[in-house]
């Protein structure tokens, strides 16, 4: 029997999976293809104080794919912990680069996979790189999905705490997509929430569901990043709530190094 047309779209679309997964695994034991663009980060007075890396891929055909379509194949292939430290070294050499322009970010923001924290030396690979580039720990912005704090939460514990203990501060990306409390949050050591852009630009929530975000992790000494910030309406809200930093295509697109001025 002729497969359907809702079968044929899944079957293409595993097939597709596969040879992107495929490709990975040629590509990630030169790093062939793989780059990282940054996007600058401002302080309420408008200074860009920090970037966040934001990998990116290009397989060969000048098509660059992006991480939403790759992590999770990197995830469920077992290629994620080699990336990891691929992007902790460009990344955190970067930022000993832009100082060397001239570019004083204080700080440079990472995104982490839960596998990356399952597998033994993330914490002690992090450690010596940053210490073999003359970093202090405070210039290193871990982030990390709520999702991916319940996909493994020992061992994403363990890493944040052994981390944390080490001077480096934990975000929570996406917040205010799932369930997560602040004060849960604060228990398992993050430093800080990471405000989700659908968050940040949403029309329907009560005025005061910001402000009151931003009140309680002050309270609980935790730092509040508002990202997906598109419009200067939308800075403006958050600046009077009170968010520490704004990211988003209003305060500058992710590009790469050599973009930055
Ligand atoms: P994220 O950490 O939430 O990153 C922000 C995403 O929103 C980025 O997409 C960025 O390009 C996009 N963005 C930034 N500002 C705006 C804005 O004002 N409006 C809109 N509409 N979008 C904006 P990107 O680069 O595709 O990254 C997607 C996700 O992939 C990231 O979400 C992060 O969770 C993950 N990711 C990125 N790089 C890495 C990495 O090196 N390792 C791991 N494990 N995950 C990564
Ligand atoms: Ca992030
Ligand atoms: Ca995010």
């Amino acid at each position: 029997m002729a497969p359907t047309l809702a079968e044929q779209a899944f079957r293409d679309k595993i097939i597709a999976k596969r040879q992107i997964a495929n490709y990975l695994r040629k590509s990630v034991p030169t790093m062939a293809g793989f780059s990282i663009v940054y996007q600058p980060q401002a302080d309420p007075a408008g200074r860009i104080v920090g970037a966040e890396a934001l990998l990116r891929w290009d397989p060969g055909c000048g098509h660059v794919v992006g991480p939403v379509q790759i992590v999770p194949l990197l995830e469920d292939y077992g290629m994620i912990a080699g990336v990891g430290r691929w992007v902790v070294e460009r990344a955190l050499c970067q930022l000993v680069e832009f100082r060397v322009r001239g570019i004083r970010l204080k700080r440079m923001s990472i995104n982490v996979s839960a596998p990356e924290l399952a597998r033994r030396g993330f914490a002690s690979h992090l450690m010596s790189t940053v210490d073999a580039l003359g970093l202090q720990p405070s210039a290193v912005g871990l982030e990390l999905t709520e999702g991916q704090v319940l996909s493994d939460a020992d061992a994403v514990v363990k890493a944040v705490r052994t981390l944390h203990a080490a001077g480096y501060s934990w975000e929570i990306d996406d917040f205010g997509m799932g369930y997560a409390s602040i004060r849960w949050l604060r228990k398992q050591q993050f430093t800080g929430v990471k405000l989700d852009r659908s968050l940040v630009n949403a029309t329907d929530e009560p005025p005061g569901l910001i402000p009151g975000i931003v009140y309680l992790a002050h309270a609980l000494e935790m730092t509040v990043v508002a990202e997906g910030v598109e419009t200067v309406e939308r800075r403006e809200a958050m600046l009077q709530a009170g968010c520490d930093l704004l990211q988003g295509y209003l305060i500058g697109r992710p590009v790469p190094a050599g973009e930055w001025a």
